[in-house]
């Protein structure tokens, strides 16, 4: 990933993020408070807003700026979280790895921080599988890895459904959880989604910024 694949891939999240925002709000209204949306919304602006006064630099500074923006201004349980994934593929870019590498680091940072394991109904059932898969896609380039993974993310998503939330304010809800997405890993999803089109040149910076 260079440069201006990363401020792609971050402006297109924004966008359906923005455009999704009423959607992710009604999830989490119906197993949290209904502000995950609107949280998102808000930190993907501003990490837009940040990138936008950023020196020409690299996809790794690119990546943890997004972080530590997402990580100031999501807010939630989510906010944090956010911030970890894109801190820790920043980092793991700037330090010459993978982005294959850099998933696989904002996955570990996510579950040190959240501590949920798969199941648990959270972001880590849509961005553990995602890892995996695009570790085992690796080889047929960034797009097909790409594709892979946030195929695999919509799967891990909808096996959240059925789930009682252990993690996370849903889980307040114990047997009333069951039956809805996770808002956390239906975003996740969505920006995995965002990264298999970037990647396939299905949108391009000028797209974008539109
Ligand atoms: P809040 O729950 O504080 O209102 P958000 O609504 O923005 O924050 O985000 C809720 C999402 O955060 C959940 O749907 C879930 O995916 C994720 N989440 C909450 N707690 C955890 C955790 N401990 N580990 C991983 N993800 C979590
Ligand atoms: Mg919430």
């Amino acid at each position: 990933m260079d440069e201006a694949l990363a401020r792609t891939w971050i402006t297109a999240a924004a966008e359906a993020v923005r455009a999704e925002a009423d959607r992710l709000t009604d999830l989490d209204a119906a197993i949290g408070d209904g502000d995950h949306g609107v949280n998102l919304r808000r930190g993907f602006d501003a990490a837009v807003a940040a990138l936008e006064s950023l020196e020409p630099t690299t996809a790794g500074d690119v990546l943890g700026k997004t972080g530590t923006t997402l990580l100031s201004k999501v807010g939630g349980a989510s906010g944090p979280l956010y911030g970890t994934v894109f801190r820790a593929l920043g980092k793991t870019l700037r330090q010459g790895g993978s982005l294959a590498d850099g998933l696989q680091a904002a996955l570990d940072g996510v579950q040190q921080l959240g501590k949920a394991v798969v199941g648990d109904k959270t972001m880590v059932d849509a961005l553990s599988p995602a890892v995996a898969a695009y570790a085992a896609a690796a080889g047929e380039g960034e797009a097909a890895a790409a594709r892979a993974a946030a195929d695999a993310a919509a799967e891990g998503v909808r096996a959240t459904v059925p789930l009682k939330a252990r993690k996370g304010r849903a889980s307040y809800l114990g047997e009333r959880s069951i039956g809805h997405p996770d808002p956390g890993a239906t975003s996740t999803a969505l920006i995995l989604a965002v990264l298999a089109e970037v990647t396939a040149g299905g949108v391009t910076a000028r797209d974008s910024a539109r």
